[in-house]
């Protein structure tokens, strides 16, 4: 059952934004000689359910009930794994810079829809990376403003 709600940034090559090469990893066809850095992350098998794009527009992945290869090693309230029971959204973004508007807006309806679709998931329940793989991920960063998040779903009810 999905319960936790995983929040992620992404960019690719790092620091870079509006190029095609997250939807090609998240595709599996990223090519392994278009960037350096991409040598090293091709063999991975590596997915999630949303990506949200710097202009806010949402690309769907996985379906939101079948398991997303985001989370990596990882672990929630006790609970090890968190692929197993969580829904991932990929922020196109970087630890250090502000994610965009368009991107917080769009993510906090994402949420509230999940929320309606999935009763156990809630607004509690919504873990950046980092906060499940601590020592190993750094995403969303401290770029992401976790407040504005909670402010928006707070407003909408
Ligand atoms: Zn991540």
């Amino acid at each position: 059952m999905v319960d936790l709600i995983v929040v992620h940034g992404i960019s690719l090559p790092p620091g870079e934004f509006g190029g095609p090469w997250i939807d090609r990893l998240f595709t599996g066809c990223l090519p392994a000689d278009a960037h350096p850095y991409f040598r090293g992350i091709v063999a991975s098998r590596v997915s999630a359910h949303a990506l949200i794009l710097r202009t806010g527009e949402i690309v769907q992945y996985v379906p939101f009930e079948r398991r997303a290869w985001h989370a990596g090693p990882s672990q929630y309230g006790g609970r090890s794994s968190c692929n197993d029971f969580s829904i991932g959204i990929e922020l196109e973004g970087t630890d250090d810079r502000p994610y965009a508007d368009a991107q917080y807006e769009r993510l906090a309806a994402l949420i509230e829809a999940l929320l309606v679709s999935y009763p156990a998931l809630s607004r509690d329940r919504i873990a950046g990376h980092s906060e499940i793989a601590p020592g190993r991920k750094t995403d969303p960063g401290p770029a992401f403003d976790w407040a504005r998040l909670r402010g928006l779903l707070a407003g909408k009810g």
